[in-house]
């Protein structure tokens, strides 16, 4: 295939207009929307999974929504293969007819992540690294030593490693050691190859995109979310809520051993609003008690909502900030082009939001020249700029190091050793470190003070 494919994707925090925008989008371009929210997936259960009610969708295709049974599974490699397939289906359908525009849009983020880019950072070759299981279970020798002997031993073949680990920590020497025997290379020289290839390469973009993130101050968003929930209940989510609980009481839904403890992280289940519930239809389902006891619980459950919204409208900005951007803006073809539009001011939508995704999206698929991301507003130029530096997991790792506390000592007098620069950073601000450092002082003051009278004494005595 010659020139990479072509995408646009939508994203930002819960309830900012994420599906508005896509559907907006493909109007103007004959587009069609990729749906990239992992409870969006299921059948059924709209008003809890957020879904864009269908006469706001303007017939617009929505794929990948609305399809999926209830105790079905999804997972991101799943959402990987049918969106790709999605994509090429459209571009090849936009062959015959006029240009189309795939744009994927949800909150999933790591399904959208896992679409721009490939993860694959090391060469092919070098890819036939060893699951973590299998490494964690290999050389079982190595149970048997002590972990004195452990570290020795990692010294030798990976010194690099060593002096990143507690030497009493087991289970990191024991990865690297294990790591060393099963690649037959020292686990920092895997580390700082892959670390390599990232800084020359970044990570391979699957597509040329465009990626909206439409933004808006938290304390602008945060009342529009609360608003949502409220509608939310308001047009039936105690109706979805009950239907997913009957379905786990009456059995409809399989539920594997130890459900009870996760049973609010597999698929609906996650949905916000279900386990923020579960007092008042707990309640409910006991059935004595009375209204104003009542009422209360479901105040307190609706506040619960809501605060688990804005935590995760929080946390997708966080994502956004710190993975999306560096990695977009670490990739040296630009292929991967990001773009911040303000949606603080829902009166302004149109001026800041559509017409601007709409205009860039028109270059983009005529392949002329993109505007500035920065100098698309204000809040774009701050938001931008704002970014957190590039530091991946593996330069981490590179570059930290254990430090030992020159003052402080273990319950074995032994002295003390912190674990990389943040440990550090923590120990030297921490309580014990700071109490006995004015101990220190304070004893060396009182040394330096039986000293001079020491001093003064034998003065005195030389001059009588
Ligand atoms: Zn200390």
């Amino acid at each position: 295939m010659s020139a990479m494919r072509k995408i646009a994707t939508v994203v930002g925090s819960s309830g900012i207009g994420k599906s508005k925008l896509a559907v907006e989008l493909c109007k103007a371009l004959s587009g069609q929307v990729i749906n990239a929210d992992a409870l969006q997936v299921y059948k059924g259960l709209d008003i809890i999974t957020n879904k864009m009610p269908l006469n706001e969708r303007e017939g617009i295709k929505h794929h990948l929504m609305d399809f999926l049974e209830t105790e079905e599974e999804y997972q991101v490699t799943s959402f990987l293969k049918d969106a790709s397939q999605k994509v090429a289906t459209i571009h090849i359908e936009s062959i015959s007819e006029e240009k189309q525009l795939p744009v994927v849009v949800g909150g999933t983020n790591y399904y959208i992540q896992s679409l721009l880019w490939n993860n694959t950072t090391i060469g092919k070759q070098e890819n036939r690294e060893a699951s973590p299981d299998e490494i964690d279970s290999n050389f079982p020798e190595f149970d048997q030593l002590e972990t004195p002997e452990l570290y020795q031993r990692l010294s030798k073949v990976d010194p690099v490693m060593a002096n990143k680990w507690h030497p009493s920590d087991r289970r990191k020497i024991l990865r690297s050691l294990r790591v060393f025997y099963q690649t037959g290379k020292p686990q920092s020289e895997i580390i700082k190859s892959q670390r390599d290839h990232y800084e020359t390469h970044g990570l391979d973009p699957r597509y040329k995109a465009l990626v909206f993130w439409i933004y808006s101050d938290p304390q602008k968003l945060n009342p529009r979310l609360d608003a949502r929930v409220d509608q939310m209940i308001e047009t039936g989510l105690f109706d979805e809520i009950k239907d997913l609980r009957n379905q786990v009481v009456q059995g409809h839904v399989k539920l594997p051993k130890g459900f009870e403890l996760e049973k609010y992280q597999r698929g609906l289940w996650q949905a916000i609003g279900y386990k923020e519930f579960d007092a008042y239809f707990f309640a409910l389902e006991e059935g004595n008690k009375d209204p104003a006891e009542l009422e209360k619980i479901k105040v307190e459950c609706t506040d619960r909502m809501k605060a688990a919204t804005r935590r995760y409208a929080k946390s997708q900005i966080k994502w956004i900030k710190n993975k999306l951007l560096p990695t977009a803006l670490n990739a040296k073809n630009n292929d991967v082009i990001v773009y911040c539009l303000d949606a603080g001011d829902l009166e302004t939508w149109d001026t800041n939001v559509r017409e601007k995704a709409v205009e860039i999206a028109k270059l983009f698929l005529m392949d002329l020249p993109l505007p500035d991301p920065a100098s698309l507003s204000e809040t774009a130029s701050q938001m931008l700029a704002q970014l957190n530096p590039v530091l991946d997991t593996q330069t981490k790792i590179l570059t930290w190091n254990k430090h030992t506390c020159e003052t402080c000592k273990t319950d074995k007098g032994e002295p003390l050793v912190l674990n990389g620069d943040q440990e550090w950073e923590q120990h030297k601000k921490g309580r014990h470190h700071r109490k006995y450092l004015k101990h220190l002082r304070v004893e060396e003051k009182r040394k330096a003070y039986l000293e001079s009278k020491k001093k003064e004494q034998e003065e005195q005595t030389t001059i009588e």
